[in-house]
């Protein structure tokens, strides 16, 4: 039996693991896809301290090999299931069960999609879910943010200083974003509220061109930044946990959950800040506490 199962490869499972390895536990990761997760969408991560610019993928590829090296196990299976059993935690992947003394969780969020022709398409050419990863590079360039909520409106508010012209695309004419961000974008000289409109597609040759609407209306642009919302990528688990409404795991200071012995770190979590070197703290401090 092991000591710590992580699911999850990305930042935060992996630092979870190095913390975990580290204090000489026995550890397995379990992964479904890629190691990285969400870091290696970011062709160009350039807020992870040490690193001017990093490709996200070579970040995540030199954390592999980090937790690898002190002696983690990566298992590249899906985890389907967990269950409390004599003290242990085992999960159930298509394959196997494994059990362990403890349990991390480092599944992550995945992003709302808006679901329309060229979204997926798009994506890293031009279409980006992070304004803070990718903004940078549309420096004096035109832009879409859809969404209405507070995370559109705070990438408006951080886009607004470094492009030239953003429109805030909103499906309605009132935004659940609180009201001090909203008079605060309402200031913005360069932004223009674009309301009553859903998009209908995301369209260019090699990189996006246009944003067009429902209404047949369409507009110019470089990127189109979405930002409608996240889901926890928690659909496997079967054990009750404290969540936010919105179906994030609520955890302490030292991410431990509602459940003894089950922990959880990285953006499934109920912290707010979403960012690689966010996630990769988390993971420590849940590596170091499950170690404990
Ligand atoms: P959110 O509050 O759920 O807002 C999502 C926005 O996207 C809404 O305006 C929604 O429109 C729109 N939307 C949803 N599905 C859509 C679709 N299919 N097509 C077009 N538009 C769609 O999400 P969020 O802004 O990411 O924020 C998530 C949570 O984090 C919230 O609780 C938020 O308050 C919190 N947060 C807080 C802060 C802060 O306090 N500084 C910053 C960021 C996030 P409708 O309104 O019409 O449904």
């Amino acid at each position: 039996m092991d000591d710590i199962i992580i699911i999850g490869g990305g930042p935060a499972g992996l630092t979870a693991g190095i913390f975990a390895c580290r204090a000489g536990m026995k550890v397995k990761i379990f992964e479904k896809l890629v190691v990285g997760g969400q870091a290696n969408l970011s062709a160009k991560v350039a807020n992870f301290p040490g690193y001017e610019e990093v490709d996200g993928y070579e970040l995540s590829a030199r954390m592999k090999q980090q937790v690898e090296n002190l002696g983690a196990e990566i298992i590249f299976e899906d985890v389907k299931s967990v269950r409390k059993e004599n003290g242990k935690i085992c999960v159930e992947t298509s394959n196997k069960s494994y059990c362990a003394k403890k349990l991390i969780i480092a599944t992550g969020a995945k992003e709302r999609l808006i679901g329309c022709p060229g979204e997926k398409e798009f994506r890293g050419k031009g279409v980006s879910y992070c304004a803070s990863c990718d903004g940078y590079f549309f420096r004096d360039k035109v832009v879409a943010v859809v969404g209405g909520g507070n995370t559109a409106f705070e990438n408006v508010l951080y886009l607004s200083k470094i492009v030239k012209k953003i429109y805030l695309v909103h499906r309605r004419e009132g935004f659940r974003a609180d009201k001090l961000l909203v008079d605060s974008v309402k200031q913005l000289d360069n932004v223009t509220f674009v309301l009553n409109e859903c998009t209908k597609d995301i369209v260019g040759e090699d990189k996006v061109q246009r944003i067009n609407f429902c209404s047949g209306l369409g507009l110019d642009v470089d990127a189109v930044f979405v930002a409608i919302g996240r889901i926890p990528d928690l659909d496997w688990l079967n054990i009750e946990l404290e969540k936010t409404n919105d179906g994030y795991i609520i955890v302490d200071e030292n991410m431990k959950t509602s459940v003894e012995n089950v922990h959880a770190c990285g953006d499934i979590t109920n912290h707010k800040l979403k960012q690689i070197v966010t996630a990769c703290a988390e993971g420590a401090v849940a590596g170091n506490s499950a170690s404990l």
